[in-house]
């Protein structure tokens, strides 16, 4: 089985080509997905039975605010080339990755299933990223229902992972930079934004990554969430930081008025139903590692 992964050089993809060697990794270096002409010569030179598709634009909060166009854009592009491609090149199984960001800003009941995708905007700290990877979604159960297609996408919720970016501060992660400000704070203080009372889902990439190559391998073409069952507040996910780095900090909060959406928790029932056995990586255990990692 021959199988492309596109944004191969990002932190799925390298937590994927772990566990899976033998496909092909493209970096937008080998292949910029928003020019369609450079994506038929990468389908049609590589001809890939299956393409697990993760690239994508993707930044924080302030970024996405001052460059919407951009996110929208890119996104829109990438997404809607390469799965119009692989339609015209034959391609057996499309893998799109989105993210529970492209989930309503707010909903009635939590956590969210996959019938409640379409029942409001995502929200506006990233309303244009989450409009076009929605999208992705949009013109995929299209073309199955046009074409027959057995194309299929996933929703992770938030991630971090081993190769997240320690040189960017703008570019990391969430659970990254928490380590990394456990690592570097001189005072005996951690100090974070907002009140620490929202709360999130947050996944080991390399969870994600045995996900996608289960869906492969057992050739699963549903299309459903990938998060873990527990949904810490913040305040909580950085006592447990404390914890696993024994340092004994005080938390302080400040700046209360930048907290963000309250909670965006997805189900993971349709998951466990295909994959019953599937265990998550605790937050402790996550955590831990990557701050090996770092340290
Ligand atoms: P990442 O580390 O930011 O990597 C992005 C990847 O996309 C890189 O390989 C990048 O290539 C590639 N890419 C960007 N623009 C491209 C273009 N124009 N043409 C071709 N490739 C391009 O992303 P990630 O964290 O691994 O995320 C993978 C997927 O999971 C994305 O679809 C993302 O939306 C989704 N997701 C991520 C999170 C999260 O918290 N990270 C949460 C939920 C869902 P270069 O290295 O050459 O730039």
């Amino acid at each position: 089985m021959r199988i492309v992964v596109t944004g191969g050089s990002g932190l799925v993809g390298k937590h994927l080509q772990e566990i899976l060697p033998d496909a092909f990794y493209l970096s937008s270096k080998d292949c910029d997905l928003t020019d369609i002409k450079k994506v038929r010569w990468m389908i049609s030179s590589y001809t890939p039975d299956v393409v697990i598709h993760l690239a994508a634009k993707v930044g924080g909060i302030q970024d996405n605010l001052k460059y919407p166009a951009d996110y929208f854009d890119d996104n829109i592009l990438i997404n809607t080339n390469i799965v119009k491609v692989c339609k015209e090149y034959d391609v057996k199984r499309f893998i799109g990755i989105l993210s529970t960001c492209i989930y309503p800003s707010v909903v009635d009941n939590y956590p969210m299933t996959e019938e409640d995708l379409f029942i409001g905007p995502p929200p506006p700290s990233n309303f244009s990223y989450g409009y076009a990877k929605r999208c992705l979604a949009v013109q995929i159960d299209a073309y199955n229902k046009q074409f027959n297609t057995e194309y299929n996408y996933l929703i992770p919720c938030n991630l971090y992972g081993d190769y997240d970016n320690l040189h960017n501060e703008n570019k990391m992660h969430f659970i990254t930079a928490l380590l990394n400000k456990i690592r570097k704070s001189k005072d005996n203080l951690l100090h974070l934004l907002g009140t620490g009372k929202p709360l999130r889902q947050f996944m080991y990439a390399g969870d994600l990554a045995k996900i996608i190559k289960k869906v492969v391998e057992d050739n699963i073409t549903e299309s459903f969430n990938v998060a873990p069952d527990f949904n810490y507040s913040i305040d909580e996910m950085a006592k447990i930081a404390l914890e696993v780095t024994e340092k004994n900090y005080e938390i302080v909060y400040d700046r209360p008025d930048l907290d963000g959406q309250f909670r965006k928790d997805v189900s993971n029932k349709k998951l466990l139903k295909i994959f019953p056995d599937f265990k998550f990586t605790s937050l402790k255990e996550g955590l831990k590692q990557v701050y090996d990692k770092i340290s």
